[in-house]
C-alpha cells in the first residue's frame, strides 16, 4: 500500500501507484494491468437463490468484514440490499458472496475480480459524462438480481469460487486506471453493489488521486450504504428494467421501488446519472407503460438525464424470445420524448442510428456517435455551438 510518507520522500502517491501497477498482478513485463482474467467457465450450474454454503479457504485471502450488517446473536442481517439476508452461521447470501462467518458478515470479493478491461465510457454507457474518455472497468463474481435475460451470468450468477480471478487490491486499481490513462473507474459487468467493500474503497483512493467513479447498477442497494457511496461517486448509469413490481419479481428477481429511490437520492445527491431501459419482448415492451415510466422520471427528476432505451437480443434463458422490433424501440423512443426527456436515446440497434445528443431547442446534432466512437462534437463550454442551449453534463 502507498502511505502518505511516499509524498514526503519526494516520490508523489500518482507516481508511486504508477509504479506500483507494473508487479501489481504480473501481467506482463510491459506493466500491463489488464487483462482478460475471466476466460474459465464455471463448471457446475448456477442455483438458484441463497445456499449454505461456508467460504472454502482460498478466498478467504480476499476476504473484508462487511460494512453494512446487523448481529442479531449468531445470525446477521445484511444491510447492503433490498433482498436483506438474515444468515445463518455458514450461510451466504443470494448474492453468493457474503458469507455469516462466525456470527460476523465478510464479502468474499474484495480485490479479486473476474473481469478487468479498458472500456470507451459510451459502453457503460455514458453519453453525457466525459465523452470520448476511457474507463477502467472491473467485475467480481456474483449479483443481487436472477435476470432472465442477464448479459454477463457467466459471472454474475456464480459464486467467487466458480469464475477465474485475478488480485488486484485497490490501490492496484487506481495504478491501473492512472496507468491506462483513464480518467474513471467503472464498477459494472455485475452488480457492483455486492462488492461494495472493495468498490468503496477503491473510490475513496481513486478520488484522491482525481481519477471519476462510475457505478453501473441495477439500482439496488439501501439508503445508508447509498448516501455513504455517494460521497465518492461522480456518476452512474442505472438499469430502470421496467415499471410493474410483477415482472420486477418475475424477470428480474427485484423489485421496482428501491430503484426509483436509488435515482431519487443520486438526485438529491447531485451525482449526474444515466438510466438504461431494456425492452425485453412480451416482458417490457408494453408502450403505455413505457409512457407511465417516462412521465414518472420526468415529474420526479426532471427531464434532463438522458434514458436509453436498449434493444433486447435472445440470450441466457430468454433465448426463444426474438430481438426487439425496431418499431417498438422507435415507438418508445418518440413517447419518451414527449413526456418531456430531453435526450432519449436507442442502443444495441446502429441501423436506427439513434444515438447522437440532439439539442432540445435547435434540434441540431450536438455530439454525434457512431458505436462507440465520436463523430462530431458541436459542444461550446457545454453548451449547443449553434444555439447556445446548454446541453446537461459533466463535460470537462
Ligand atoms: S448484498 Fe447479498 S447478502 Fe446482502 S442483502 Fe443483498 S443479496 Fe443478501
Amino acid at each position: 500500500m502507498a502511505s502518505r510518507d511516499d509524498r514526503s520522500e519526494g516520490i508523489s502517491r500518482r507516481e508511486f501507484l504508477k509504479k506500483a501497477a507494473v508487479g501489481a498482478v504480473g501481467l506482463g513485463a510491459g506493466g500491463y494491468i489488464v487483462n482478460e482474467l475471466s476466460k474459465g467457465k464455471p463448471e457446475s450450474r448456477p442455483n438458484g437463490g441463497s445456499e449454505v454454503t461456508a467460504a472454502p479457504s482460498e478466498l478467504w485471502k480476499w476476504s473484508r468484514e462487511a460494512y453494512d450488517y446487523r448481529d442479531l446473536g449468531g445470525t446477521v442481517r445484511c444491510g447492503l440490499c433490498p433482498n436483506t439476508c438474515s444468515l445463518q452461521p455458514g450461510q451466504r447470501g443470494i448474492c453468493r458472496v457474503r458469507v455469516n462467518h462466525g456470527g460476523r458478515l465478510y464479502s468474499l470479493v474484495y480485490g479479486n475480480p473476474c473481469s478487468v478491461h479498458v472500456d470507451p465510457i459510451e459502453k457503460k454507457p455514458l453519453f453525457h459524462f466525459l465523452p470520448a474518455s476511457k474507463a477502467f472497468s472491473i467485475a467480481t463474481a456474483g449479483c443481487n438480481l436472477r435476470c432472465l435475460n442477464c448479459q454477463n451470468w457467466e459471472i454474475s450468477q456464480y459464486p467467487p469460487e466458480e469464475t477465474e480471478n485475478g488480485e488486484l487490491f485497490p490501490d492496484a486499481v487506481v495504478a491501473g486506471a492512472l496507468q491506462q490513462g483513464c480518467k474513471s473507474i467503472a464498477y459494472t459487468y455485475n452488480e457492483p453493489t455486492i462488492f461494495y467493500e472493495y468498490m468503496y474503497d477503491t473510490s475513496v483512493i481513486a478520488r484522491e488521486e482525481g481519477v471519476r467513479n462510475l457505478w453501473i447498477t441495477n439500482g439496488h442497494m439501501n439508503e445508508e450504504p447509498l448516501e455513504r457511496f455517494c460521497t465518492v461517486l461522480d456518476a452512474a448509469n442505472v438499469d430502470l428494467k421496467g415499471f410493474r413490481d410483477n415482472i420486477y419479481l418475475e424477470l428480474n428477481g427485484g423489485s421496482l421501488q428501491p430503484v426509483l429511490k436509488t435515482l431519487k437520492t443520486l438526485h438529491e445527491n447531485r451525482i449526474w446519472f444515466e438510466i438504461t431501459n431494456l425492452i425485453v419482448p412480451t416482458w417490457t415492451d408494453d408502450l403505455d407503460v413505457i409512457g407511465e415510466m417516462s412521465r414518472w422520471i420526468v415529474k420526479n427528476i426532471g427531464g434532463d438525464y438522458p434514458l436509453h432505451f436498449s434493444r433486447f437480443h435472445p440470450q441466457y434463458k430468454l433465448t426463444k424470445l426474438p430481438p426487439t422490433p425496431l418499431e417498438v424501440l422507435t415507438n418508445a423512443r418518440d413517447i419518451a420524448s414527449d413526456a418531456g426527456l430531453n435526450y432519449v436515446f436507442v442502443g444495441n440497434a446502429p441501423q436506427l442510428q439513434l444515438e447522437d445528443t440532439i439539442c432540445p431547442r435547435c434540434g441540431r446534432t450536438v455530439i454525434g456517435r457512431a458505436g462507440y466512437r465520436i463523430t462530431e462534437n458541436n459542444l461550446q463550454d457545454g453548451n449547443c455551438r449553434f444555439c447556445g442551449e446548454a446541453i446537461a453534463g459533466v463535460w470537462m
